[in-house]
């Protein structure tokens, strides 16, 4: 029997789609601030990325506006620029061949603790994602706007998943679309509850590191960041069926 049956997508067709579904699933957690903020995926083992072309909020992406761009910041796919500050993610995915996404963006919790200069704490199991897990970069010195800019904020991440940039915002890393996205969900999450127990004026009560080693295995599983990203990016859509365009 002949079959002309053909993967009804194919990889790069999903992850554009996944691309375009995270900046609408982020705007809905707090991550869009008009066209600040960048989010970038690539395929494993690939040397360029997607990312929106510059001049877009996270509301408004869509898959049709997705770019393709090389490690210098070339646009090999698509016609429209991008934004110039992308070395804060050109550096990391050189310095990481195993981190295929990255997220970038200014969400108010976040920044309003990084600006207190503080580690985070772990005060609840979701926050258990970072344990000995988050960098902080405190040299806030302007855009980002070259490598060796870039190459700093790669150091200062160095092998943890997520990063407080101080004065300015968070990184967000992962193997895939769904860890960076849960990444950054749950990162601008533990800040606002560092910043309640900080305005109580009371001693917070922390996990202990064992405890939330522990925990952390067992409910950030590779396949738990999935479920949440299915949940995560199937209200996003339906909220906003216009991203497939
Ligand atoms: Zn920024």
């Amino acid at each position: 029997m002949v079959t002309t049956s053909r993967p009804l997508h194919t990889q790069k067709e999903l992850l554009k789609r996944d691309l375009a579904l995270a900046f609408r699933v982020l705007e809905r957690h707090g991550h869009g601030f008009g066209l600040a903020g960048h989010i970038t995926a690539r395929s494993p083992g690939e040397d360029s990325f997607w990312v929106h072309y510059w001049g877009l909020g996270f509301d408004e992406v869509c898959v049709s506006d997705l770019v393709r761009a090389d490690m210098d910041l070339n646009v090999l796919e698509g016609e429209r620029a991008i934004n110039v500050a992308l070395h804060i993610h050109t550096r990391i995915y050189v310095a990481n061949p195993h981190i295929n996404t990255i997220i970038h963006s200014h969400p108010a919790a976040t920044v309003a603790f990084g600006a207190l200069g503080l580690p985070l704490k772990i005060y609840d199991q979701s926050s258990t994602l970072f344990e000995d897990n988050c960098a902080n970069f405190n040299e806030y010195g302007g855009l980002v706007v070259d490598k060796a800019e870039g190459e700093a904020l790669a150091a200062a991440l160095a092998n943890k998943q997520v990063a407080i940039l101080q004065n300015h915002g968070l990184l967000a890393t992962g193997g895939n679309i769904a860890e960076a996205v849960i990444a950054a969900i749950q990162l601008e999450r533990s800040c606002a509850l560092n910043l309640a127990i900080l305005q109580s004026g009371q001693p917070g009560i922390e996990i202990s590191p064992e405890v939330a080693r522990l925990t952390r295995k067992q409910i950030y599983r590779p396949e738990s960041f999935l479920n949440h990203w299915a949940y995560h990016s199937r209200r996003a859509l339906a909220a906003n069926p216009d991203v497939l365009q």
